[in-house]
């Protein structure tokens, strides 16, 4: 096999060009820190987008993924798989759930959730209640159903036509969706807590609460998009815990195999029956290794003393990005939670962000964006306190490069 290193023209020679990936190319990575193909070393606060959850290379995951690959890799979903069940197990005792479906990624997660919340209002009401209200900026997922529930119209672009049945609130905005909801035809409202890839905007907890209220109210489920938010990410393992308000129907992806890819529907015992027997399914959803990996991240990432790290972590990070912001007039604010932060650019800087992230780069430090305005972080939930203060000083020094 050839295993000469690659360069970025082979990206426009053999993919096909949904993505626009930069010229440095990363082939290692420890902790919060990964070097590229000529040995250069960046501090890594984008966690392959809130993916990493424990880091490159943790010892924890290694030792999972190793000891479970010498054992059996993967079964068909018509045997009983050990690795799948003990997750699904650990999952439901640390969450509302009861019931728990798996899959590979958060449009799969997702994709599940929608399917079943329309067959559990096919079963339990009637065909009319179909109807499904999600809101506008919202990130869903790619597949032909997530990305025409989420709220960016132009991912839908050149694709329609879409699923039928679709309807847009206003994010943060009662009344938009009192608008819009029913009894005879809503059956479930989707909802990230706080929208991740349109700006990392947390939603207002007495929002969230009208919500569950009017789900209620017209026999609607509340579905929590938490394929960003979850997994220790704001601190708390999923993000419906912070603010006291409880799905039907949660969905878990990015984190929750920390690189290595598997998402999770979690829901109830009574709204998960609507999945019978030969209604839905995924050939890898459950995958042996991916199970174990996973295993290891939630048994890691549900410790007490991790999620408060998570928090002490996020201020450090939180007070020095501010700080930066404001010595430079870059950042009005830092909005999100734990270690999902958004911030969010002044007037005088809007619209480039991207310029923000190279700027990163070229001192060490890998930043994403959320959007046109808004520089994103999402690091390692474990990241050293004393890589945050290294990133920081790189990053400032690339804000100070950029103001000049
Ligand atoms: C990333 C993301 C998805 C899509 O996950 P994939 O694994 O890329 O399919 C869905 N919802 C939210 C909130 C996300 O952040």
């Amino acid at each position: 096999m050839n295993k000469e290193p690659v360069s970025r023209e082979l990206f426009d020679e053999v993919m096909v060009p949904n993505y626009a990936p930069g010229n440095i190319i990363p082939v290692r990575g420890e902790g919060s820190r990964v070097w590229d193909q000529e040995g250069r070393e960046f501090l890594d606060l984008q966690g392959g987008i809130a993916v990493t959850s424990l880091g490159h290379a943790h010892p924890g995951l290694l030792g999972a993924l190793q000891e479970q690959s010498e054992k059996i890799w993967h079964l068909s979903n018509v045997m009983t798989n050990e690795p799948a069940l003990r997750l699904a197990k650990t999952l439901c005792d640390h969450t509302f759930a009861e019931r728990v479906f798996f899959a590979n990624s958060g449009a799969e997660a997702n994709e599940a959730a929608f399917k079943l919340a329309r067959r559990y209002a096919w079963d339990h009401f009637s065909p009319e209640k179909h109807e499904i209200i999600s809101f506008k900026n919202a990130f869903h997922g790619r597949t032909l159903f997530t990305v025409s529930v989420g709220g960016q119209h132009k991912y839908l672009e050149g694709f329609e036509p879409a699923p039928g049945g679709i309807h847009h609130a206003d994010f943060n905005d009662l009344d938009s969706v009192k608008a819009l909801i029913s009894k005879e035809k809503t059956c479930a409202v989707v909802i990230e807590p706080i929208q991740g890839e349109s700006g990392v905007v947390p939603a207002d907890p007495e929002f969230l609460k009208g919500l569950r209220q009017l789900c209620d109210d017209n026999d609607a489920l509340l579905i929590f998009d938490e394929v960003q938010t979850g997994v220790g990410r704001t601190g708390h393992l999923y993000a419906y815990e912070m603010y006291g308000v409880v799905p039907d129907i949660l969905t878990s992806a990015k984190g929750l195999g920390g690189g290595f890819p598997v998402a999770a529907m979690l829901t109830t015992a009574k709204v998960g029956a609507s999945l019978a027997v030969g209604t839905h399914g995924s050939t890898y959803g459950g995958n042996a290794l991916a199970c174990a990996v996973a295993q290891k991240v939630i048994d890691t990432v549900s410790q007490p003393e991790i999620l408060k790290g998570v928090n002490e972590r996020s201020e450090k990070l939180r007070q020095g990005m501010m700080a930066i912001g404001e010595r430079y007039g870059v950042f009005s604010e830092v909005r999100g939670a734990g270690l999902l932060l958004g911030c969010v650019l002044t007037d005088q800087w809007k619209g480039r962000a991207k310029d923000f992230l190279a700027a990163g780069l070229d001192e060490g430090v890998m930043v994403l964006v959320a959007g046109a305005d808004v520089v994103r972080l999402a690091p390692s939930l474990i990241i050293p306190e004393t890589d945050i203060d290294e990133a920081l000083e790189r990053f400032e020094t690339a804000v100070k490069k950029l103001a000049q």
